[in-house]
Order: C-alpha cells, then sequence, then structure tokens
C-alpha cells in the first residue's frame, strides 16, 4: 500500500519507517527542508535506537522516501498520516491544533480518490470532525474518511513499541476505512497484537487517558517518596510491595524528579482543558499537573539542600539532561528547571548529556558543556544525577570522588544504593529512601 505521512519528527519518521518495512510503500513528508534533506543525505535529525538502520534499510529497498512536497504522495497515497506536532498552545494550555488544521488544507487540496486521512497525532476529542470539516468544505466532492489513530510509542524504545504495540486503536465507524486501516496493520495483527476498533471520538479521548494515568501513577509514587523521606520508609520497596499486585503493575512507579518530555506535559494539560471546557473537570488530573509542576523545581531547592543550604559561587555538575535516556528529546525535561533553580541560587552549572547537549544549548542560557562524565565532575561542588543514562550507572565511584572537590551526590533516579555511597565517602541524597547509616 503507498501511505504518505506528514510530519517526520519522532513519530512521523519512526512510524514511516516501521510501516515501510512491513513491506508497505511510505513517502515521509516535512515542511522542514533541512529536516528532509539530512534525511535524503541517510543523517537522522534525531536520535533513536536502531532508527538509522531501519531507515538505511528501507530507502535501500526502494520502500521509504522524503520530501518537502506533499503533492504527489498524497495524490498516490490510500492512507495519509497526519503526525505534525500538537505543543500546548501558549498562554491557555489547550493543544495548539493549527499544524494539524494547516496539514488537512494542505492534503484536501490535492488528495485524489479514496483516502483515508489518519490523525496519529494527540488531538482533542472532536479533532477528527474539524479535520472531516475542513476537508469537505475545500473538496466538497472528495472520496475520503478520517480516522483517528493514536500513537502510543516511546521515545528511546519507539521501533519496538511500533513493532510490538500492546494495542492498536482505531477509530472509525466507516468500513471502507477500517478495512484499509486492518491492511496497513496486517502485519501486526498476525503477530497477535489486538487491534480495538472504536468511535473516532473514543480513540481520541484514549490516548489522553492513557497519558494522564500514566503521568498520575508517576506523580503518586513521587508523592509516596516524599513521604518516604519524612517517615524513614524506602520507596524502591513500597513500589515493589505494591507494583507486584496485578492489579497495580510494576511500571511506571519509579519514583524522581517528575515527568517530563514531549507529551505528559502537554497532553495532561490538555486533557484538563478539555474536560473543563466540557463541564467534567478531571481534579485528579489537575492535581497531578500542578504537583509535578512544582515538584520540577523543587528538586533543585533539594540539591541546595544537600549542599548545605547554600550553592552560591560553587560549581554543581549536572549529569544527564534529556527527559529520559535514550533520546534527544529535551521538551519539558526537569534538568531545565533544576538547572535554572540551581543558576537563580547562583550556583555555576557544568552539564554532560550522551545526546542531549546540542539540543540543551539553545534552551538553557549559562550552562559550561562537559565532554564526558568524569570532565563534568571534575572540580565540582557537589552533583545531580538528573537522567539515567547507562553511562552514569555503573560510575567508577572512587574515581569521581577524587576528581570532585566535594563527594555530595544528588541522586533523582535513585540509580545507586545509599548504603555503598555511604561506604565509597559521598554525602548522597536520593529520592524517597531515607537511609540511615
Ligand atoms: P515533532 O515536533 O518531532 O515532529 C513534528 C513534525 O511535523 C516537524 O518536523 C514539523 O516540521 C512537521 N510539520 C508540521 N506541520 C507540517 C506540515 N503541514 N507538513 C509537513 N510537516 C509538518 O513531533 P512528534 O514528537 O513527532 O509528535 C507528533 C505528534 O505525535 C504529537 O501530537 C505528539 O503528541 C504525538 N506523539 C508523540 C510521541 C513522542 O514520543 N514524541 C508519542 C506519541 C504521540
Amino acid at each position: 500500500m503507498r501511505i504518505a505521512m506528514i510530519g517526520s519528527g519522532y513519530v512521523g519518521l519512526v512510524s514511516g519507517a516501521c510501516l515501510a518495512d512491513f513491506g508497505h510503500v511510505v513517502t515521509c513528508v516535512d515542511k522542514d527542508p533541512a529536516k528532509i534533506a539530512a534525511l535524503q543525505a541517510g543523517q537522522m535529525p534525531i536520535f533513536e535506537p536502531g532508527l538509522a538502520e531501519l531507515v538505511a534499510k528501507n530507502v535501500a529497498a526502494g520502500r521509504l522516501f522524503f520530501t518537502t512536497d506533499l503533492t504527489q504522495p498524497v495524490r498516490e497515497a490510500k492512507a495519509v498520516f497526519i503526525a505534525v506536532g500538537t505543543p500546548s498552545r501558549r498562554g491557555d494550555g489547550h493543544a495548539d491544533l493549527s499544524y494539524v488544521y494547516g496539514a488537512a488544507r494542505e492534503i484536501a487540496a490535492v488528495m485524489d480518490g479514496f483516502t483515508v486521512v489518519v490523525t496519529k497525532s494527540t488531538v482533542p476529542v472532536g479533532t477528527g470532525d474539524e479535520v472531516e470539516r475542513i476537508l469537505g468544505e475545500t473538496r466538497p466532492d472528495g472520496d475520503f474518511a478520517v480516522v483517528s489513530n493514536p500513537e502510543f510509542l516511546r521515545e528511546g524504545a519507539a521501533i519496538g513499541d511500533f513493532k510490538r504495540p500492546d494495542r492498536i486503536v482505531i477509530g472509525t465507524h466507516d468500513p471502507r476505512a477500517e478495512a484499509v486501516m486492518r491492511d496497513v496493520y496486517r502485519p501486526l495483527h498476525l503477530n497477535h497484537s489486538p487491534l480495538l476498533v472504536t468511535g473516532r471520538r473514543t480513540a481520541e479521548l484514549t490516548k489522553y487517558a492513557a497519558n494522564a494515568f500514566l503521568a498520575t501513577k508517576i506523580t503518586f509514587i513521587n508523592e509516596v517518596a516524599d513521604l518516604c523521606e519524612r517517615v524513614g520508609a524506602d520507596v524502591q520497596d513500597v513500589a515493589r510491595g505494591i507494583g507486584l499486585d496485578n492489579r497495580i503493575g510494576s511500571k511506571f512507579l519509579h519514583a524522581g524528579p517528575g515527568y517530563g518530555g514531549s507529551c505528559f506535559p502537554k497532553d495532561t494539560l490538555a486533557l484538563m482543558k478539555t474536560a473543563q471546557d466540557s463541564g467534567a473537570p478531571m481534579r485528579i488530573v489537575e492535581t497531578v499537573v500542578s504537583v509535578n509542576d512544582q515538584r520540577k523545581r523543587a528538586m533543585g531547592r533539594k540539591v541546595i539542600a544537600a549542599c548545605g543550604g547554600s550553592v552560591r559561587g560553587r560549581t554543581i555538575a549536572v549529569l544527564g539532561l534529556t527527559f529520559k535516556p535514550d533520546t534527544d528529546d529535551m521538551r519539558e525535561a526537569p534538568s531545565l528547571s533544576v538547572i535554572t533553580a540551581l543558576q537563580d541560587a547562583g550556583a555555576r552549572v557544568r552539564a554532560y548529556d550522551p545526546e542531549g547537549m546540542g539540543p540543551a544549548a539553545s534552551m538553557l542560557d549559562g550552562v559550561e558543556y562537559a565532554a564526558d562524565a568524569y570532565a563534568c565532575l571534575a572540580g565540582a561542588d557537589a552533583a545531580v544525577l538528573v537522567t539515567e543514562w547507562e553511562e552514569f550507572r555503573a560510575l567508577d565511584l572512587e574515581r569521581v570522588r577524587d576528581v570532585m572537590r566535594a563527594p555530595v551526590l544528588v541522586d533523582l533516579r535513585n540509580v545507586y544504593r545509599p548504603d555503598h555511597m555511604a561506604q565509597a565517602g559521598f554525602t548522597y541524597v536520593s529520592v524517597g529512601r531515607a537511609f540511615v547509616a
């Protein structure tokens, strides 16, 4: 099947490459000429494990193409996916749908024959109705169907998630569109990935409900962690103790600096707004949003407290900048709030991240970047581990202690064990683990 993917970012590029790998002929379109030029030259505009190889393989097989012009690919495609960004709208937190509607207008102008327009971007309930209206308005004679097919992949594990999803959600009541979507995902269906066909609005809401639930789970364990610190309990054990209950499950129960990334912050906010506008406010989600916002900056204060109450004039080493490991995505990363809080308190910040320093440089002022973890730690008065990249999991503690001016480590991901760190001579602070030596 010929497929056009409008938007070649984290979701569009990964989805396009995976669909090509299923055997479809996919053209990824993007408005950003630099992104397309890089892709045509075999360079990945983002860091995602396995992506470069997957793209190269499918380009070589003649199944994957890149262009800035959607005319030809849309005209030839049976399914046109919209995978453009839906960031928070400045000022009110609603999802900004201008890119989605813009893409819909461009598609409408050129589509030819029966076309299934599939919204893969995360969009509020009712967006599919508006996309349908735009298509119909531009092409009253058009033969098309609008389907919601939200994407659940995680950055850092995106290819595996796309190819082996827990489920595929398809929102349509149009039998012709459903048949096309079943063809798109046939290889996964053969793999026994459940395919859930629902109404379009239900599919749209399912994505937000999933993300809000996961954000709630993280925020819940984060608050349990704070309580653990006050009462002398260990959040890791509490998480294990509750996570082994099948009704709860062990995932998303890792206490830390608060959730970030390109999805949870904006999606919880957008769901909150939709719920308020619909007269069914979701108080739990409202609280999660507010607790998480405050938490990220509070992590800066945690570092300051570990330094004895002041960081003025001190050098703080920040290990990890991206919102999670195995991505270069800095959107809403907790490191941004932690670093700003430290700088506001007069600290000098030196940072190292395996993939995120390029994107971080345009988002942070006054940060010095190091070539590796040890260069980052050299001469530092304290260190804070913000992102649990694999290479930070087994630091040579003796070497760390030797290169730092003072052996103070604030571990916001609970990578190390409090007893080991105490033995190694560190002042060690983690999240929700009140260690008494
Ligand atoms: P992104 O910002 O990485 O990519 C979006 C791309 O769309 C950009 O490259 C932009 O240039 C392009 N674009 C915008 N308008 C266009 C147009 N009219 N024609 C062609 N290209 C256009 O965004 P992303 O992270 O891939 O997210 C896309 C959507 O998927 C969002 O709604 C997001 O919420 C959702 N989503 C993201 C993830 C994730 O992990 N990143 C996971 C699931 C769902």
